[in-house]
């Protein structure tokens, strides 16, 4: 059956799955990683995680060993479906509906059922992802019921008592980067400045005081505001 020490993480190799990535290696005595190729633009995030991955296990010895097998799973079929701006080469706007172009329909609940089959496989209970309801785009599938909903569905469906854990649901950007200091200090803090990628363009880019990317984008324009509000709030 699930072992409760056991976890895996929704690892996309961004700002907040990778501080989701430490809070897991904190919780839980082993830690799986998991990724989806859906075609999305900034393809890039899925050689940046294997980045950090490394980093992460040279850098946090105490997390190293804890740290177990990474799972790669191609969802090229979402991509094929999903008319968006994550996915198309078009501009960021917003829908009639009040949602940014750059809502996957689907995409965060199938991120967890596949997930969940996996941790079905593997004997884990607790599952991991990175959604936030605070400072976020609207997504419907970022929202604290949503998950806690599609909990239920999965141990239905499944049979299983899955846990889902969503640490990041009610803070924002600056608190998120807050919580990475706090989980693993400095070398967590330069390890996602230098290594995760968050920019929608899939812009690497010069290097910003807040990490790489274009600067403009959704992504990068929420990461970069979140990143200055958290440093001066340490200088208040
Ligand atoms: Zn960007």
């Amino acid at each position: 059956m699930n072992d409760a020490r056991s976890a895996l993480v929704l690892f996309s190799g961004g700002q907040d799955s990778t501080t989701c990535l430490a809070w897991a290696l904190e919780q839980f005595a082993h830690v799986e990683t998991v990724a989806f190729d859906y075609r999305q633009r900034h393809l890039i995030e899925l050689d940046q995680r294997l980045v950090v991955l490394s980093e992460v296990r040279r850098r946090f010895p105490q997390w190293a060993s804890r740290l177990g097998e990474d799972h790669f799973i191609d969802m090229g079929v979402l991509g094929q479906i999903s008319d968006t701006s994550l996915t198309r080469n078009v501009a960021f706007t917003m829908e009639k509906d009040g949602l940014p172009n750059s809502f996957v329909p689907g995409r965060n609940l199938l991120f967890f059922t596949f997930a969940a089959a996996i941790a079905w496989r593997r004997g884990i209970r607790n599952l991991i992802g990175g959604m936030c309801e605070t400072d976020f785009s609207g997504y419907p599938d970022c929202r604290d019921n949503t998950i806690k909903a599609l909990q239920v569905t999965l141990n239905l469906g499944m049979d299983r008592s899955f846990v889902l854990h969503t640490p990041l649901m009610w803070l924002d950007k600056s608190e998120t980067w807050a919580l990475a200091e706090t989980l693993g200090g400095p070398a967590l803090i330069e390890t996602i400045l230098d290594h995760t990628h968050t920019c929608y363009e899939a812009e690497r880019g010069p290097r910003h005081p807040w990490g790489n990317g274009c600067g403009t984008c959704p992504a990068c324009a929420l990461r970069k505001r979140g990143f200055e509000m958290w440093r001066k709030a340490g200088k208040a």
